[in-house]
């Protein structure tokens, strides 16, 4: 079967509300609808997210939140819900980004739950997992991507998976200039598979979308994108830069 690829862009903690619009825009109008090969997913900051879910719902872009509670509802000073999410037209939220998992201690214990929330409310979920250079180092990085995994998403039935996305980002190759060699996340999006496979079944395996992030640039996206079980990207950096994102896309194709 043929999995439908996500170019996905998190923009993190960039961009005014009129330099958001601008940026939507300029995306918009260089996506040729009838050619593309690719979702594409952006991920502004969450205050963005009614604004630009209304005025460009129409066009094939969708929009999701970097973040989420695990609580449904309550005394959370500055917390989102999926629900309030959900509400303003996202579509999905990334959930456990390696800059979530370092500045504010998240633990794929609390991951999973952020999870359960989106599905909850028929978000989907952009599970983001990967290991860190001294782990690579270390040799432990198939270990810590399984553990990673085991933790967060073993506890959702193989139905629910279809909610889920994974984004496997080495937090070596995020924002650093370093990518990750194709063979190199191929390898590791292989064993993403096989391990989804032994817990869930082939099926579920093979319908698992499974992206990869770090540092893809419009040179690098291609041959990326070009591996077996490589699903399309999660984009920092370049998704900043129209030219580049819409390269990127380009690289889908
Ligand atoms: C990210 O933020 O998920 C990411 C992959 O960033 P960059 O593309 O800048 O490495």
């Amino acid at each position: 079967m043929s999995r439908k690829k996500i170019i996905a862009g998190n923009w993190k903690m960039y961009k005014t509300l009129s330099q958001a619009n601008e940026l939507v825009s300029a995306i918009a109008d260089g996506i040729n609808a009838s050619t593309l090969n690719a979702e594409i997913w952006i991920t502004p900051p969450a205050i963005y997210i009614h604004g630009l879910a209304q005025q460009f719902g129409n066009t094939a872009l969708r929009f999701g939140a970097q973040d989420l509670s695990k609580h449904a509802e309550g005394a959370y000073t500055g917390e989102v819900s999926a629900a309030m999410l959900q509400s303003i037209g996202a579509y999905y939220s990334l959930v456990g980004h390696s800059e979530r998992r370092q500045y504010h201690h998240e633990n794929d214990t609390l991951i999973g739950d952020k999870i359960s929330a989106a599905l909850s409310q028929n978000l989907m979920a952009v599970y983001c997992c990967g290991e860190t250079l001294n782990e690579r180092e270390a040799g432990n990085h198939f270990n810590i991507v399984e553990q990673q995994i085991s933790t967060a998403l073993f506890r959702f039935s193989a139905a629910q998976l279809n909610q889920i996305v994974i984004a496997y980002e080495p937090v070596w190759a995020i924002g650093t200039g370093v990518t990750a060699s194709a063979a190199q996340a191929q390898e590791m999006h292989k064993f993403i598979r096989a391990i989804i496979s032994k817990q869930f079944g082939d099926i579920a395996a093979e319908q698992i979308r499974i992206l990869y992030g770090g540092s893809v640039k419009p040179n690098n996206a291609a041959e990326l994108f070009s591996q077996p079980d490589i699903d399309g990207g999660l984009i920092g950096g370049a998704s900043l830069v129209a030219d580049d994102f819409l390269k990127i896309i380009q690289g889908a194709n």
